[in-house]
């Protein structure tokens, strides 16, 4: 397909649906509203697509979770991203089904278990395998602190930009404006209706609008009096290159390990991309953040990767960057049609954790707006009123080191 964005000039002046944001969310979102139907989307992003979390992503997708369903979500994103040619046929997620690890500490043997009864009654393919099976499945792994641990063999990662470039294209070539440059600056309302959202290119005149603004959600949900008590958090990722004594044609798996509370998978041809949660950076402004690494932080994730991959020790750091994520007051997402207003939907709260399921949010919005209802899941755990009703979602399963604050890794 010719042609880029529209990044220049006025915007439409009517749509039946804007999304806000060119993220993974909201560009799957717009190409789900085509595919069902919905003929006049525009999509607005106020630099490029990608510009947010998603371009920053580690982009693991794996189901596992320690709850039901943010794993549901993930399995039905995991059917788009492998079949992806058939429903999107527009470019590649980059899927890389190379096998997770979900490594937690002993104490959390009984958590796990559960927690994988429940992923395989959703049609997870994830089983519980012991220190001996994990020197099979990846040799070179650390497991003298391990005794059980979760795999999933045909999980892994994908690449966030070009996610958000095929969804983007697919939607485009389906109808939908995609316009760079087109900065929301409020949202349009008459009593407790939207009527359009003004731009800094324009007004778009609708009664539909899907905000998925990333950590930019509160400069557009404040205004409408809506605080869900949300805050812009900096998170930091590095990359280290693999060692001479590293089997070269066997990498690793993506690991997420409870104990160094890290994670991580491999970048390019031969390094490893690795998070590790660390002291939080909140309530930072994410058009003015310093996306470069503290010092420090090279040494604690050099230290959490070779304390699981001992051949990593004193490894070549070769990259590093920080991205901006949005935390809900209990680390979980918050995906709803708005009550205050008729036609807002938010996906917003991802705290760190929503590239993967990021294709299904699609599909949930684009049934909301056109049948009433999402067929897909029941969205309730994730609704916007659970703060409000003293109610915020609390993982009885969790695992040691991550039942509050953690991101990427929960
Ligand atoms: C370092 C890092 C590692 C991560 N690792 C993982 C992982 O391994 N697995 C996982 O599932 N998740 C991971 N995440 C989280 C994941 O990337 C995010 O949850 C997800 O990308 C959020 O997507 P989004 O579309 O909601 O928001 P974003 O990707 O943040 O997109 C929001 C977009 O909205 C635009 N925007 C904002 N305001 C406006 C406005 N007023 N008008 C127009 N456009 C606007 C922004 O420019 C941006 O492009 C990670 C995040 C980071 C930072």
């Amino acid at each position: 397909m010719g042609g880029g964005v529209n990044a220049s000039g006025n915007v439409p002046a009517t749509a039946d649906v804007v999304v806000i944001g060119g993220g993974v969310v909201g560009a799957s979102t717009a190409f789900q509203l085509t595919r069902h139907g919905v003929r006049n989307v525009v999509l607005v992003e106020r630099t490029h697509l990608a510009a947010g979390a998603t371009g920053k992503s580690g982009a693991l997708v794996r189901a596992h979770y320690a709850n039901a369903p943010e794993t549901r979500l993930t399995l039905e994103s995991l059917k788009i991203f492998r079949n992806w040619d058939d429903i999107v046929g527009h470019g590649d997620p980059g899927l890389r089904a190379i096998g997770m690890l979900r490594i937690v500490h002993p104490d959390d043997e009984a958590n796990l278990r559960a927690n994988i009864e429940t992923q395989q009654r959703l049609g997870g393919n994830t089983m519980v395998v012991t220190a001996d099976e994990l020197k099979e499945i990846d040799p070179l792994l650390y497991t003298g602190d391990i005794t059980v641990a979760g795999w999933e063999p045909d999980t892994g990662y994908a690449d966030g930009p070009t996610t958000v470039y095929g969804f983007a294209r697919a939607a485009q070539a389906n109808g939908a404006a995609i316009l760079e440059g087109a900065e929301v600056l409020s949202i349009r309302t008459e009593g407790a209706r939207i009527t359009g959202v003004e731009t800094n290119r324009g007004t778009i005149a609708t009664s539909n609008v899907v905000l998925a603004a990333g950590g930019f959600a509160n400069r557009l949900l404040l205004p409408l009096g809506i605080d869900l008590g949300m805050y812009p958090r900096r998170i930091q990722v590095a990359v280290f290159r693999w060692p001479f004594a590293m089997d070269h044609a066997r990498p690793h798996r993506v690991v997420i390990d409870s104990l160094h509370r890290s994670w991580m998978r491999p970048e390019g041809v031969a390094g490893t991309l690795i998070g590790v949660e660390s002291r939080a950076d909140d309530n930072i402004d994410p058009a003015d953040f310093d996306e470069s690494v503290a010092p420090a932080y090279v040494d604690v994730a050099r230290r959490a990767l070779a304390a699981r991959y001992p051949v990593f020790d004193g490894a070549l750091m070769r990259g590093a960057w920080a991205g901006v994520v949005m935390q809900s007051p209990d680390d979980h997402p918050i995906i709803d049609k708005m009550s205050e207003y008729e036609g807002l939907f938010i996906s917003t709260g991802d705290s760190g954790s929503s590239f993967k399921t990021g294709p299904a949010v699609g599909v949930v919005f684009a049934e909301w707006i056109t049948a009433g209802e999402p067929q897909l899941m029941d969205m309730t755990p994730f609704r916007s009123t659970r703060f409000a009703e003293g109610q915020p979602w609390v993982d009885a399963t969790s695992y040691t080191n991550e039942s509050m604050g953690s991101t990427v890794s929960r």
